[in-house]
């Protein structure tokens, strides 16, 4: 057997650190040296079932890895409080050969490089950093989807249970879609082991009222959601007409209007807006209506007396 020894040549790291540093300073205040900053690698998040039987699948994991992009995290409380922060310039997903999730696929995680500047005040982590003491991270980020791996259900809404076997394959709850990444944050190792991913959901991944009142068996406020949710769509139905009417008679009476931006425009008033609109837009039809005559003679008499080219 033959001993290999391998380095990378010198131009191959200065131009990995030429690329570093045009990261970082795309981020910076103001322009850094590589003799200013310190940096240094983060494990974020992976695709392993968590102990609340969560995980991200790969695709999530790219898209929070670029979410995480000049996101910055902060140290444990007790350095934190003298103002210790790390910014991510760089993240990408990295793959773990011959490690299996528990789910049974590859193992891969958001590999992040951050800097710190190089101060009198961060001597003392960064000597942390380098022994290899401070390596818990922490991340909080939402995500559009939380869904059961076995049917793919939003989670609640089915009867699958965590941990569970169906037909060979192991229930959790798959996060899909990255939405935002929040923070990252280093936990000292021995006071916290449990430091993880933190994870926030959209209001509609968030396990719904519905799916709360269905699986505790609340059967009359289940009724009562339902008569209200039934109030409800009645009501979406009616600002939905009471905004076509108001478009209605805003394209009547103004043909120029553009009605895709109208329409759009529209989306954002409340009911009362659109009533008013609807009463003037409304009034202002029904007046042409009657005296199309009007409206035609003036134009004519502006085109006689030459005013139609005046501006
Ligand atoms: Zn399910």
């Amino acid at each position: 057997m033959r001993e290999v020894q391998k380095s990378l040549p010198p131009e191959t790291l200065c131009a990995q650190q030429a690329a570093d540093m045009a990261q970082i300073n795309a981020l910076a205040k103001r322009e850094m040296t590589p003799e200013e900053v310190y940096t240094f690698s983060v494990r974020l998040c992976d695709n392993e079932i968590d102990r609340d039987g969560e995980r991200f699948d790969e695709q999530t994991l790219r898209e929070l890895a670029a979410l995480f992009i000049g996101k910055s995290g902060i140290f444990d409380h007790c350095w934190s409080a003298r103002g210790q922060t790390a910014r991510i310039y760089r993240a990408e997903v990295c793959r773990e050969e011959g490690r299996t999730t528990a789910a049974g696929d590859g193992y891969c995680y958001v590999k992040a490089m951050a800097y710190m500047p190089r101060t009198e005040g961060n001597q003392e982590l960064i000597e942390e950093i380098e022994a290899g003491i401070k390596k818990e991270v922490s991340v909080g980020c939402s995500v559009r989807e939380a869904v059961c791996s076995v049917c793919g259900a939003a989670r609640g809404e089915c009867e699958h249970v965590h941990g569970k076997r169906y037909d060979g394959r192991l229930c959790y709850t798959e996060l899909r879609g990255a939405e935002d990444a929040y923070e990252w944050s280093f936990v000292a190792v021995p006071a916290q082991r449990e430091a993880g991913v933190m994870k926030r959901f959209s209001p509609q991944t968030r396990r719904t009222l519905k799916a709360f009142l269905r699986t505790e068996g609340h059967k009359e406020a289940l009724t009562e959601l339902e008569q209200l949710e039934w109030e409800a769509a009645l009501g979406k139905r009616y600002l939905d007409h009471l905004r076509r009417e108001t478009l209605r008679y805003a394209c009547l009476a103004e043909p120029e209007l553009n009605e895709k931006i109208f329409a759009s425009a529209l989306q954002k008033l409340n009911e009362g807006e659109l009533l008013e609109l609807k009463r003037v837009y409304q009034a202002r039809e029904e007046h042409a209506a009657e005296q199309p005559q009007l409206s035609y003679g003036a134009r004519e008499q502006s085109m006689a007396d030459g005013s139609a080219f005046l501006i």
